[in-house]
């Protein structure tokens, strides 16, 4: 009946060294976010002991009458959620998700179509040493050189080419929105199966700030931790024609046992998802992004050589161009870094510098609407970080991490978590 500080003190020592860091530094990396006290305490629970391999009703274990109870409440709402016809929400990351996806809708050896990583394309959409990449023949689009936008007709000629037996929709890094009905249409067109995976924009999706691929699409996946503000997870919609396919490549495919005290989170955060607040919440996200896309390039305070792809965004992120300026990714990165502001350096399409330097960086929204800000703080955010990129090296660090500070303060998070 011993506590955690009492039972290993090192791994308590890095609870509360996180809390702290989560508290006093501006997160900004696009896919993370703040998860509400409920989602941690329906995460942190019993139902982690429990096992379930099958589905509600239909388990190979006995005692399963109230997980069952949450894995059909988070299947219901996630239903609703979407407006999708089927959901599976066993998988234990977006990761996983999409390699059922691919599972469940093609063999081995037949051929995908996704948007180029380098482009801001995921890993498991065919990235050579992913399985995606192993197991599939892949070809890739990318974005127009000049306006950095996918090309629609560019996207067709690609299907055309290489006739693939599945197309995906969606990203890991692309500040605007998708053409899912031109994306159908090209699908249909080569015969092929539409894939979209939402796991970026699923929570703007949910508030109605974003199209939905779910009309579109045959099978849709996601991540429920990045926008949606969930737990660490994935889940998958589909129309019914591929509900046995999907369920059966989650498991027995894919994964064992489901991680029943991640499911009731997912079953939370579908809740809250569905909730006025959570749409306001979304509609900050996209305010902050939109101001801080506006402000790094602002005259008064835009530093020489630093711009932003697409001249803007309609999500919860902008990517930074730094291909014209004097710092690097990982330079722009680190000295964020060093104000208190946590960003990810990123590639930019057609990047000059090694991947692991880059000439980009990738800047969100999500987790600091969840912490409260709005269009002031977001300003002052943005002035911060340009302030940072214009004076480089020569930057006030101290002021600046006072500026930081006084935010962090404003906004407290998870005021009721104490240390252990
Ligand atoms: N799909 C997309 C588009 C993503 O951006 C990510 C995560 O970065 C994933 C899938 C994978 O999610 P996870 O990290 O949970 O495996």
């Amino acid at each position: 009946n011993k506590g955690l500080a009492e039972v290993d003190p090192e791994i308590a020592a890095v609870l509360d060294g996180e809390l702290d860091r989560q508290r006093d530094t501006l997160e900004m990396i696009a896919s993370e976010n703040f998860v509400p006290r409920a989602v941690l305490e329906a995460q942190g629970s019993v139902l982690t002991n429990k096992y379930a391999e099958g589905y509600p009703g239909k388990r190979y274990y006995g005692g399963c009458e109230q997980v069952d109870v949450a894995e059909t409440l988070a299947i219901t709402r996630a239903k609703a959620l979407f407006g999708a016809e089927h959901a599976n929400v066993q998988p234990h990351s977006g990761a996983t998700a999409n390699a059922a996806v691919l599972h469940a809708l093609i063999n081995k050896g037949d051929k995908i179509l996704g948007l180029e990583l380098a482009h801001g394309g995921h890993l498991t959409h065919g990235m050579k040493i992913n399985f995606s990449g192993k197991l599939y023949e892949v070809s890739a689009y990318g974005v127009d050189p000049q306006t950095h936008l996918v090309d629609m007709d560019k996207v067709r000629e690609t299907a055309l080419a290489t006739r693939p037996d599945v197309i995906i929709g969606g990203w890991s890094a692309y500040p605007r929105h998708l053409d899912f009905a031109a994306f159908r249409s090209i699908a249909d067109e080569v015969g092929a199966k539409l894939w979209v995976d939402m796991a970026h924009f699923a929570g703007l999706v949910a508030a109605d700030l974003h199209p939905s691929p779910v009309p579109h699409a045959d099978v849709v996946s996601s991540t429920v931790h990045k926008t949606l503000g969930g737990p660490r997870s994935g889940f998958i919609l589909s129309r019914e024609a591929y509900a046995k396919k999907i369920d059966s490549a989650v498991f027995p495919g894919q994964q064992g046992g489901p991680l029943m005290h991640v499911i009731a989170a997912k079953a939370v955060s579908f809740k809250i998802a569905g909730s006025e607040e959570f749409a306001e919440r979304q509609h900050r996200v996209l305010r902050g992004a939109k101001i801080i896309a506006e402000r790094l390039v602002a005259p008064d305070v835009a530093a020489a050589g630093v711009s932003v792809l697409t001249g803007g965004t309609d999500v919860h992120l902008v990517l930074v161009d730094l291909r014209a300026s004097v710092l690097d990714g990982q330079q722009a990165e680190d000295l964020l870094h060093a104000v208190g502001i946590t960003v990810n350096r990123n590639a930019v399409p057609f990047d000059p510098r090694p991947p692991r330097v880059t000439s980009g960086l990738r800047i969100g929204t999500p987790a600091l609407a969840s912490r409260g800000f709005g269009d002031a703080e977001f300003t002052e955010v943005a002035d911060i970080i340009a302030t940072a990129l214009k004076d480089g090296q020569a930057t006030d660090v101290d002021a600046l991490k006072a500026r930081v500070d006084r935010l962090t303060a404003d906004f407290p998070l998870y005021p009721q978590l104490h240390q252990y």
